[in-house]
């Protein structure tokens, strides 16, 4: 038995026999991957990934602990990057940093209004690779998919025979720093310059480090010479990162600067449709609609949303119904939304009409300030914990009653009015991806 073996043997004995057989016996340990401080572990699928992750990974992080008498990183990733290892013939002239997921794929990736420029950016680049945009720098929120399509080109040039790197600023920080230790900066400078596409994720973090922001200016250079893809991802545009170059930041813009924006409800619709098929979760089509709408803008909370309802209605033998859906989410809703006020929605949905929050708190009956107070209610009642009569209050209303009357208007807009409805979409999807 190996120390991976024999650390899940120790997790064995404290959960049930059901947890066991479910997620922990389908993991298996990379041992040849795996080091004195790292412990890698292969999963199935990202369900079973995801779920160990969330509940178990500390756990088995301490048992290595104990184990070993080392502070030990535990690592899920998905089990067919394995299996399509060994199975492919090694080539030498692909190169890893970090693997590429095989599931971020082109076609795993929906695409709709919030993310079309910068998808067919990508798009563009990986069928000329050096030749249309160089360098392609893609910037937007946490879990918008920027490295999701940044691997989709990753893993297509790759498919098409180009060496590929993709890294991380830190990856690429501790390369650089190992490399440094051991002498060896030539082989540094022959692995990142070398290489046909140069994928690196979260530029953010080059931000006042200058030692590796000069290494990455003559990686850079040397890459763009040599007519080789570079593609950069980052939460900001690049103007917007301080504590960087000069020198680089006008090199980022050399390309073509792409944003993703948060993703409109038909996408989410349409990711959620798609990680299901991935992930090979039945959801009734109501269910997936509510989902939608309770995840903000952060795609990635889809999946940990569906390995919760997977694991949960495994566990407690039950389907997954949309009063389930609803009761395993009540957590997530209320800690993803704690910090909403009434002010801060009014502010800004005043702020988006073009009015004045006092206007919409005001008793005029003006037809625009009735639009925008059915709109500030509504999405006070969905984002909030407040309840009617504290609604009333807040909105110079008579009573509770009036709240009622008016949710049930909103109600019916919302039902018979397209635009009515795009409207309390997107300003929701805008007010908790801001907050
Ligand atoms: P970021 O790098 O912008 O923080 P990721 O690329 O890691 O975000 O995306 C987070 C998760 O959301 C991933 O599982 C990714 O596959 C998924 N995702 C994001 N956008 C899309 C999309 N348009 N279609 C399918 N999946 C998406
Ligand atoms: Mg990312």
């Amino acid at each position: 038995m190996n120390i991976g073996q024999e650390v899940l043997a120790l997790l064995k004995e404290e959960i049930s026999e059901i947890e066991y057989a479910r997620y922990i016996k389908q993991l298996n340990y990379d041992e040849k991957k795996s080091s004195a401080h790292m412990a890698l572990f292969h999963a199935p699928n990202a369900l079973i990934a995801n779920w160990i992750k969330s509940k178990y990974k500390e756990k088995i992080a301490h048992l290595f602990e104990v184990k070993s008498g080392m502070k030990v990183a535990v690592q899920i990733v998905l089990g067919d990057v394995v299996e399509k290892q060994k199975s492919k013939p090694k080539s030498e002239s692909v190169i890893h940093n970090s693997l590429l997921n095989p599931s971020h794929t082109f076609e795993n990736f929906m695409v709709g209004g919030s993310n079309q420029f910068a998808y067919a950016a990508v798009k563009s680049v990986s069928e000329k690779p050096g030749k249309v945009y160089n360098p392609l720098f893609i910037h937007g929120g946490v879990g918008l998919g920027k490295t999701h399509l940044m691997q989709a080109a990753g893993n297509f040039l790759q498919n098409h025979g180009k060496t590929v790197i993709y890294s991380t600023v830190e990856q690429f920080l501790n390369d650089f720093i190992r490399h440094v230790r051991n002498k060896t900066m030539e082989k540094f400078q022959e692995k990142y310059r070398k290489c046909d596409v140069l994928l690196i994720d979260d530029i953010q973090f080059l931000s006042g480090k200058e030692t590796i922001q000069e290494e990455f200016f003559h990686t850079f250079e040397a890459l763009k010479n040599a007519g080789k893809q570079i593609i950069l991802t980052a939460d900001k545009h690049p103007k917007k990162i301080a504590g960087l170059e000069k020198r680089l930041q006008s090199r980022f813009e050399w390309g073509l600067v792409a944003d993703i924006q948060p993703p409109e409800l038909e996408t989410k619709i349409a990711i959620i449709n798609k990680k299901c098929e991935i992930n090979r979760v039945k959801l009734s089509k109501d269910i997936v609609y509510y989902i939608a709408t309770v995840i903000e803008s952060n795609v990635r909370e889809i999946e940990g949303i569906l390995s919760k309802l997977h694991a949960y209605s495994q566990l407690m033998h039950v389907d997954i119904t949309l009063e389930f859906t609803k009761n395993v989410l009540k957590d997530h809703i209320k800690e993803n939304r704690a910090n909403l006020t009434l002010d801060s929605i009014t502010q800004f949905v005043a702020k988006d009409l073009n009015i004045k929050p006092s206007e919409i708190k005001s008793k005029s009956r003006s037809k625009n300030l009735v639009y925008a107070r059915r709109i500030a209610i509504y999405l006070c009642r969905e984002l909030t914990q407040n309840t009617m009569p504290q609604l009333a209050q807040y909105f110079s209303m008579k009573d509770h009653t009036a709240i009622s009357h008016t949710l049930k208007k909103i109600s019916e807009l919302i039902e018979n009015d397209e635009d009515f409805k795009a409207k309390i979409s997107e300003l929701s999807n805008k007010i908790t991806s801001s907050s």
